[in-house]
């Protein structure tokens, strides 16, 4: 991977130079283009005209949906704006550009620096660049090993949760859960996040301040924790997202279409770990999968049929959701016989599950509290259904 990086990078950097007619004039005009670092994406560069460039975009694997995830940096030699077309091919503009220079703090692009050709599905964009690199990405960039170092903070902070190896990549890379064990409890909760690579506002945004809402001291997370043991897969495409994905694993798979073949070792291992935690006697009575639409947010939940079979966790849970905050759940029923990965969790352990859709370019803020919401409530609905004897499972 890294050394695919680098001869795009010193593609881009002849091809910018090589447009100029003498050597100076490129020196001073040169614009370099970054994709030396996890997540990065973009395939090539061409200049179009004076300070104006197309970057042509291209997904790893086809078919793919439209999550067209672009990452990369750029530089000047001298303070100026460019144009810069983002080119997708055959496939069209989806997320509003975010912008950093230090790949921590991001900022949506203001629409008034953003034309989007809807006809042609390309966008182009007026950037501010300078010696100092700038960022430009889908969506902000959250590498593995920024959920990694997020997870170490975890374990400094709480003696409660253990890090675990839950099995290998496609690449040999970790694929790590999270656990949490309570004395005397058999009952469980298991958390799956980005499966999907560009997912960073649900997948991994609304995750974290899940798990963290999980983790608090209030007395409800508290009690909620001596009561139930919690399972959570923070990452498990890591693979995908170091290779700036669109959707699949380093073998091409989308994940969350392979739970009931699990031809992956992604899959495998989530199966692996579950098969061996119920061999120990845990009963899983809820799952959630973190991942991010182009219309959430919304939740999938389990078909009508389907659910009557159920301890009706889900229904309580949005009503609640509903009476005590200003969300609306928003839940869409699928069929239980696609191979998603809440799909798998009801029809191999009978436990209930969704999955949690936040949307593209909502508001960061809100999609934190959004989770904190739902993970209260979901505390509250589970202590109120084991207290009174109702979990079936
Ligand atoms: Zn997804």
């Amino acid at each position: 991977m890294k050394n695919l990086s680098f001869i795009f990078l010193l593609f881009l950097f002849f091809s910018c130079k090589s447009e100029k007619g003498s050597k100076d004039q490129g020196v001073l005009d040169r614009v370099l283009f970054d994709t030396l670092f996890p997540s990065a994406r973009l395939n090539k560069v061409q200049k179009i005209g004076e300070h104006r460039y197309t970057a042509y975009v291209l997904p790893s694997f086809e078919p793919v949906n439209q999550s067209p995830w672009f990452a990369f940096g750029l530089r000047a030699t001298e303070k100026k704006q460019i144009e810069l077309v983002l080119d997708y091919g055959p496939h069209k503009h989806r997320y509003v550009p975010k912008l950093s220079t230090d790949r921590v703090d991001w900022k949506p692009m203001d629409s008034s620096k953003v034309k989007i050709d809807s006809l042609q599905g390309r966008a182009t964009l007026f950037l501010d660049v300078s010696p100092k690199k700038l960022y430009v990405a889908a969506q902000e960039i959250e590498t593995p090993q920024d959920t990694y170092r997020w997870m170490d903070g975890l374990l400094d902070r709480s003696l409660e949760i253990k890090k675990q190896l839950a099995g290998k990549t496609v690449l040999d890379n970790h694929n790590y859960v999270l656990s949490h064990e309570s004395v005397g409890s058999n009952h469980a909760v298991v958390l799956v996040a980005r499966q999907h690579p560009p997912e960073i506002p649900g997948g991994t945004i609304g995750f974290k301040s899940f798990y963290e809402t999980l983790f608090s001291d209030s007395p409800e997370a508290q009690r909620f924790r001596n009561h139930f043991n919690i399972y959570a897969f923070p990452l498990l495409n890591p693979d995908g997202v170091s290779m700036g994905n669109w959707r699949h694993n380093a073998k091409g798979v989308d994940l969350n279409r392979d739970w009931v073949d699990f031809t992956q070792p992604e899959t495998r291992a989530v199966r692996r770990f579950l098969n061996a935690k119920a061999g120990e006697g845990k009963k899983f009575v809820f799952a959630i999968d973190f991942h991010t639409s182009y219309s959430g947010p919304y939740l999938l939940v389990l078909d009508s049929i389907n659910e009557t079979k159920t301890s009706r966790i889900t229904p309580q849970w949005l009503a609640n959701i509903e009476a005590t905050s200003e969300f609306e759940a928003n839940p869409r029923r699928r069929n239980q016989d696609l191979p998603y990965c809440y799909n798998y969790f009801f029809n191999e352990w009978g436990s209930e599950a969704v999955t949690y859709e936040d949307g593209d370019e909502v508001d960061r803020e809100i999609i934190r509290k959004r989770a904190q919401v739902y993970a209260r409530e979901l505390m509250k609905t589970l202590l109120n259904k084991k207290k009174d004897g109702s979990l079936t499972n």
